[in-house]
């Protein structure tokens, strides 16, 4: 038995997850755990050991080993792989496929699955992703889908990046599209609503606004 709730997000890239969940967990006095970034960092693991995307028994042997942590020795936050500081290198567009990629693969899915369960037993914590609440916690005591246009959200990914600096949008939309339905009709773990989720569609709400539609539910599963 939990003594805090277990709070999950899912949704599609862009739908605004990231930003809400960190919003959330400093509300609520959670624990936030981004589970894409596990994924993410999988993915350039592999990429750096030359294990290609598609070898899943390699892939979910280096899930299990790999030393992945949020915190530093000195406690600062961010994607630490083997004390290795990764937090930018695992946010490149060919990680974002790379991520999607590897996720695919049951193996990884087990193991990734298994260290999320582990970090969050105990409660007292917000977990987004694409299957925190239908496969790592269905018995979470409040679970969301965030959702928001497919233009939107590409748009909110585009911005992400300095004038310049990033890819043309339409390529942005076009990735954001092709993960999309990656994500939606893969065998293992597709990105769906969960049982008892609150559907919130973000395209016209900001983000104080989604944030205290999750609010009332928290307050009232932790009661
Ligand atoms: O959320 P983010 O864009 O960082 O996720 C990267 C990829 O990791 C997603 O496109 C998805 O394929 C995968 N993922 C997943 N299950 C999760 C979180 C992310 O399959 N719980």
């Amino acid at each position: 038995m939990r003594s805090r709730p277990v709070v999950t997000i899912d949704g599609p890239s862009g739908a605004g997850k990231t930003t809400v969940s960190k919003m959330l967990a400093e509300k609520a006095g959670f624990v936030r755990i981004d589970t894409g970034s596990m994924y993410r960092a999988c993915a350039l693991a592999a990429r750096r050991a030359g294990i290609p995307w598609s070898d899943a028994d390699r892939l979910g042997e280096l899930a299990r080993r790999m030393e992945l942590s949020f915190r530093d020795a000195a406690g600062a936050a961010g994607v630490y792989l083997a004390c290795e500081d990764v937090t930018a290198d695992i946010r490149t567009p060919e990680m974002s496929m790379g991520a999607s990629d590897v996720s695919a693969h049951l193996p990884v899915r087990e193991a990734l699955v298994a260290k999320q369960r582990e970090m969050a037993r105990d409660g007292g914590v917000v977990l987004e992703g694409r299957d925190t609440g239908t496969v790592v916690f269905p018995d979470a005591e409040a679970k969301f889908f965030l959702d928001a246009a497919a233009a939107v959200r590409a748009l909110r990914r585009y911005r992400e990046w300095a004038p310049g600096k990033g890819q043309p949008f339409e390529r942005v939309l076009k990735e954001v599209l092709r993960r999309d339905v990656q994500d939606c009709t893969r065998e293992h773990s597709p990105l769906k609503m969960a049982e008892g989720a609150v559907y919130i569609d973000s395209t016209i709400l900001s983000v104080e606004e989604v944030v205290g539609i999750m609010m009332k539910s928290v307050r009232g599963a932790a009661r």
